[in-house]
């Protein structure tokens, strides 16, 4: 496999896991660009500059040192050589990530970086966003829009990092809007596959990703 498959949805839809399962199965590299937002917001935050500040803002992300590990077995976030994904993930990053993702200049920045992890993968890549069939690689050989029910991804995400279900579902809905000005988390790119995995497990989600890579 040597090809390019971008896979969007909204948050829970359960992308992460699908997208690194099938770069497994396929041999190929994957790339988690919501790890890369969250990443530029860590440091943002940590900086202290204020948000609106745009100019102060790319001149701390431009010099900050950012890792992305793509291969499925293996993922992992740094920032200046020290590994951050258990802070990317906290409640901090992700009440600011959003607002972070919405600055233009920061979209372009990560947009390249990710085109540039696209073209240097050597075998395949699995792109997980809300953007990617749409913009970041609008050539891809498959575009998937995984999604699954508000109340469903909730359940997921807070099963999966022992959070409180109201407030898990509460974030959720509080980034699908504030997303949906800057990516679509609400609906398909032009040309993707829709599987909407509220009754599928991982596996299923898995059996109809490969049949449709194989057609
Ligand atoms: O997928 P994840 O929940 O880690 O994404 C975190 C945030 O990063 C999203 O809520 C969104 O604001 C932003 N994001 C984005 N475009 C992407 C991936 C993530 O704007 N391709």
């Amino acid at each position: 496999f040597d090809g390019v498959i971008a896979i969007d949805g909204p948050s829970g839809s359960g992308k992460s896991s699908v997208s690194r399962r099938l770069a497994t199965e396929l041999g190929a590299a994957c790339l988690d660009t919501g790890a890369m937002y969250r990443a530029v917001t860590l440091a943002v935050m940590r900086s202290g500059v204020s948000l609106s500040d745009t100019a102060t803002i790319m001149k701390v992300i431009e010099g900050t040192r950012f890792e992305f590990g793509t291969n499925p077995a293996d993922r992992y976030t740094r920032i200046d050589d020290v590994l951050v994904d258990a802070d990317i993930r906290g409640p901090e990053v992700t009440g600011q990530v959003s607002a972070v993702s919405a600055v233009p200049e920061v979209r372009k920045y990560l947009i390249t970086a990710q085109r540039e992890i696209i073209a240097a993968a050597e075998h395949g890549i699995v792109v997980e966003g809300r953007d990617i069939g749409e913009v970041v690689a609008p050539d891809a050989d498959l575009k998937i829009y995984l999604t699954a029910d508000p109340a469903e991804r909730a359940r997921r995400r807070s099963s999966q990092d022992g959070s409180d279900l109201a407030a898990t579902a509460a974030d959720i809905k509080r980034r699908d809007t504030a997303d949906a000005k800057t990516t679509r988390p609400h609906d398909a790119a032009p040309g993707a596959v829709v599987v909407d995995t509220t009754h599928l497990d991982l596996d299923q989600v898995l059996t109809a990703l490969h049949e449709l890579i194989a057609h």
